[in-house]
C-alpha cells in the first residue's frame, strides 16, 4: 500500500509490531469488521528469529495452528543434572510442539490479512500521540516520514520498546536474557534441559530437535547470556552432541513479573511489551496470543461505544490479568526459589526425580505445559517430604 494512501486512509486501529501478539490482535479486530493497519519495523515478519518456537498442545488447539508449522512433537524430555546425570520425564501423548517460528509469524500475519487487515513491513513507529478523539502514529517507512491517524493503537513491539515507556505502559524491573544457535546434530529425538550454575543463577540450557540434521541450543539466564551460551555449546560439542554452529540468533531480553499498567489513552499493550510471559521458562507465545484476544475484545467494545480513552480500555487490565497474572506471579516465586538453590540442592532434586516413586508422582501431577506453577509447587512439596522424612 503506498504511503500517500495510508496517510489519507482512516483506520480504527494501528497495530505496532507484527509478532504473534500484534498479528493475532489485528486478525481478531479485522474479523469484527474493524479497519486495521499493522506496522512492522522489520522487512519480513518473524525475522530476525530469536525464539525456540515451543508451544503447548493447548495453544496449538486453541488457536488452530496448522500441522504444517510443526517441526517436532514433544511427549518426553530429558533433564540433565549439574553433574551430568539424566532423568527422563515422559507423558503418554504430545504435550508440546516445536514450531517453525518464522512460519508461525507469517501465518498469523496472513490470517490477519485474510480477515481484512493491511500490513506494512519496514514501517518503524517512534511516536504515538493521543489527540483526544484518537491517536496519531508517526514513524518512518523506507526512509520517508510516515503518519497515520487511527482511533486507537496497540503496542505489540516485544519487550524493551522506548515507545511503551514514553506512553506510560508498565515496565519490567527484572529481565532474563535468552540466546540461541542452530547447530548440526544427527538423531536428536528429544528435548533436553540442562540445569545448574554452569548456566548462571537460575539459568538453564537446552538442546531441541529442529529441522532434520539440526538442533537448537540455547540458554536463558539472568546475565552474561552470550558467555553462558558459548560454554553450553562448547560442552555439547565436547560431548559430540552437536557439530558446527551454522547460525547464531540474536540475544533477547525476557521480562519477568507482573507489570503495573497496560493501557493509556488510546493505547493498549499486548504480549512481551507488558510481560505476558511465563517467568519459569520464558515462553511468551501462548500468553501473548491470549492477551491479544483480550485486547481485541476490549478495543471492539470501546470502538463500538465511540471512545478509546484509558477509562474505556480499562476492562483490558482485568481481562488479561484474570487469565494469567496469578500464574505469572507464582511462576516468578518459583523461579526465585530455584535461583536460590545451590548445585548440591539441584543435584539432590535430580537424584529424587530418578526414584521410580517420584517419577510416577511427577507424571501423575500432570502439570499442564502452560499452567505449571501450582502443580510444580505441589511437586516440590512432595519432593521436600521425600527428602526430609518426618523424624
Ligand atoms: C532465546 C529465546 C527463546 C524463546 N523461546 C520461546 C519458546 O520456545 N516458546 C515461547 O512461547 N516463547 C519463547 N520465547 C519468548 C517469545 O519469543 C516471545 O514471548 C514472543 O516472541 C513475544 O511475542 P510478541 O508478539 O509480544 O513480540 P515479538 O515476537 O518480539 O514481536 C514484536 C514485533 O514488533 C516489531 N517492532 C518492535 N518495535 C517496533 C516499532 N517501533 N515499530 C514497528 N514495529 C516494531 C518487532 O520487529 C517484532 O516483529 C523465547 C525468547 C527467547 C529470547
Amino acid at each position: 500500500m503506498p504511503t500517500a494512501a495510508i496517510r489519507n486512509a482512516d483506520f480504527d486501529v494501528a497495530i505496532v509490531g507484527a509478532g504473534p501478539a500484534g498479528a493475532r490482535t489485528a486478525a481478531q479486530l479485522a474479523a469484527r469488521g474493524r479497519r486495521v493497519l499493522i506496522l512492522e519495523r522489520d522487512p519480513e515478519p518473524g525475522r530476525p528469529v530469536h525464539c525456540t518456537g515451543i508451544v503447548s498442545s493447548e495453544c496449538v488447539e486453541r488457536f488452530a495452528l496448522p500441522r504444517s508449522l510443526v517441526l517436532h512433537e514433544i511427549d518426553s524430555f530429558v533433564l540433565h543434572s549439574p553433574k551430568g546425570a539424566s532423568a527422563q520425564v515422559k507423558r503418554p501423548s504430545a504435550q508440546a510442539y516445536v514450531l517453525d517460528r518464522v512460519g508461525l509469524d507469517k501465518h498469523l500475519v496472513r490470517r490477519a490479512e485474510e480477515a481484512g487487515a493491511q500490513a506494512l513491513a519496514g514501517a518503524a513507529v517512534n511516536e504515538v500521540t493521543w489527540t483526544g478523539g484518537g491517536v496519531r502514529v508517526e514513524g518512518t517507512l523506507g526512509g520517508e516520514r510516515l503518519r497515520v491517524e487511527a482511533r486507537a493503537a496497540v503496542i505489540a513491539t516485544g519487550f524493551g520498546a522506548p515507545l511503551a515507556r514514553r506512553l506510560g505502559l508498565g515496565q519490567a524491573r527484572e529481565v532474563l536474557s535468552g540466546c540461541q544457535v542452530v547447530a548440526e546434530a544427527e538423531g536428536l529425538a528429544q528435548v533436553e534441559v540442562y540445569s545448574g550454575g554452569a548456566h548462571g543463577r537460575g539459568g538453564f540450557g537446552w538442546l531441541v530437535p529442529y529441522r532434520p540434521g539440526y538442533a537448537l541450543a540455547g540458554v536463558l539466564t539472568r546475565s552474561h547470556a552470550v558467555r553462558y551460551m558459548r560454554e553450553h555449546v562448547r560442552r555439547l560439542q565436547g560431548a559430540a552432541r552437536i557439530g558446527a554452529v551454522v547460525e547464531t540468533f540474536r540475544c533477547r531480553p525476557v521480562p519477568l513479573g507482573v507489570v503495573g499498567r497496560s493501557v493509556a489513552d488510546g493505547v493498549l499493550g499486548v504480549g512481551d511489551v507488558v510481560n505476558q510471559v511465563k517467568p519459569t521458562t520464558g515462553g511468551g507465545i501462548y500468553y501473548g496470543l491470549l492477551g491479544a484476544d483480550a485486547a481485541a475484545e476490549t478495543l471492539a467494545e470501546a470502538l463500538e461505544r465511540g471512545c478509546a480513552d484509558s477509562a474505556a480500555l480499562e476492562p483490558y487490565e482485568a481481562r488479561w490479568r484474570g487469565l494469567m497474572a496469578s500464574e505469572i506471579r507464582h511462576g516468578y516465586q518459583l523461579r526465585r526459589l530455584l535461583e536460590g538453590l545451590p548445585d548440591t540442592g539441584v543435584e539432590q532434586m535430580h537424584r529424587l526425580l530418578r526414584l521410580p516413586g517420584l517419577q510416577r508422582a511427577a507424571a501423575s501431577i500432570g502439570a499442564p505445559f502452560d499452567w505449571h506453577s501450582g502443580p510444580l509447587l505441589r511437586f516440590m512439596d512432595r519432593l521436600q517430604r521425600y527428602a526430609e522424612p518426618a523424624a
